[in-house]
């Protein structure tokens, strides 16, 4: 298989010659890319074995039937961008930060994107104007601290396009923060060069770069080094995964792909419960089972290797951390905290007489 991004998987017939898909599933395929795109770059293909339809990599972006079965709680704006939505492309659900939705195309289509019904091919790029619109809001709202620049997949912009909008946000002063979404490190690591690394930062402000990755497989040397040109450009790192029945739903998986993150100097920051995207209920883990696992999580890693679980709340209110709990009041009111290991213990909460 080539490199380049210009040389990814695009159609069923594609992921079939590849040797991605069965031949008989051509029908299949196809009537499920009618809705949602396909992509699936050569870094990712590379790591999946022919004939292996059960691969993690290869699940996550091989088109699957039940994406076409909808249950009555999804919805195509999951997580309520549209009613936070006050211009065209950006998001203002918390006070102190917006999204703004660049891009609607992506290098890879994950078959379980909370997105999935805006993000594609010929879904563009959000126009001068609408930008500059963008723009004007945000001078006008000086509470906002922080841009979180997503899409789709705004590394997927050339350098030049994103070093523009990168000093046309560093040069509005209450602006300290930029945030840019990405799975590019690991879809597409060799267009993450050190011009795209220089075009995130500006003067003065703090680029941060999201990474996001599911299976540790997905940490390659090639997506290590990208991660390493973002960091020596002066970018914080942190983490975005999906917690994914069949892919990364079991300790030693999760602890894996955690620790990759570490080691490609990327610290864990979400574990995402699966949002109620249209067709993605086969993706979904039982929140119960998701809490287990974070208490194996903190039992097994170090805080700095520890994601937080988290739910995007449906209708736009927000993010909330959804455990588990490691403390509780007890019969008599007294604290009672829990250890690593499961063991419970009483907690006096004593304070000075000022407290
Ligand atoms: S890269 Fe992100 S926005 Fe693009 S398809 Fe995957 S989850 Fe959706």
């Amino acid at each position: 298989m080539t490199s380049g991004f210009q040389s990814r998987l695009t159609s069923p017939k594609e992921l079939i010659e590849a040797g991605l898909a069965k031949p008989e599933r051509l029908a299949e395929l196809e009537a499920v890319a009618e809705r949602y795109a396909i992509g699936l770059t050569p870094a990712l293909a590379d790591l999946i074995a022919p004939d292996r339809p059960a691969d993690p990599i290869a699940l996550q972006f091989v088109p699957d039937l039940r994406e076409l079965i909808r249950d009555p709680a999804e919805s195509d704006d999951p997580i309520g961008d549209d009613p936070r939505s006050p211009v065209k492309g950006l998001v203002h659900r918390y006070p102190d930060r917006v999204l703004i939705k660049l891009v609607a195309v992506c290098a890879v289509y994950c078959r379980f994107c909370f997105r999935r019904e805006r993000v594609g091919p010929g879904s563009g790029t959000l126009s001068a104007a609408d930008f500059a619109a963008a723009l004007n809001y945000l001078r006008a709202h000086t509470e906002v601290w922080e841009v979180i620049l997503t899409g789709g997949d705004p590394l997927t912009l050339s350098p030049r396009r994103i070093a523009e909008t990168t000093q046309a946000l560093a040069a509005i002063p209450h602006i300290k923060v930029l945030r840019w979404h990405t799975r590019l490190p690991v879809a597409a690591p060799e267009r993450v060069t050190k011009a795209m690394a220089r075009a995130l930062v500006a003067e003065g402000k703090t680029t941060v770069a999201a990474v996001h990755a599911n299976h540790p497989r997905e940490l390659t040397e090639g997506a290590r080094a990208a991660c390493r040109r973002l960091a020596a450009a002066g970018a914080m790192l942190v983490s975005q995964s999906v917690l994914l029945r069949g892919i990364n739903d079991d300790p030693e998986t999760l602890i894996a792909l955690m620790r990759a993150f570490v080691e490609a100097g990327v610290k864990p920051y979400y574990l995402h419960h699966g949002d109620l995207a249209p067709g993605t209920t086969h993706w979904r883990v039982p929140i119960s089972k998701g809490q287990e696992l974070m208490r194996t999580l903190r039992a097994r890693l170090s805080g700095l290797a520890t994601p937080t679980y988290m739910l995007d709340i449906p209708g736009g209110w927000g993010k909330a951390p959804i455990g588990p709990q490691w403390i509780h009041r007890g019969e008599s009111g007294e604290h009672v905290v829990t250890d690593p290991q499961g063991a419970q213990h009483a907690y006096a909460d004593r304070l000075g007489k000022n407290g």
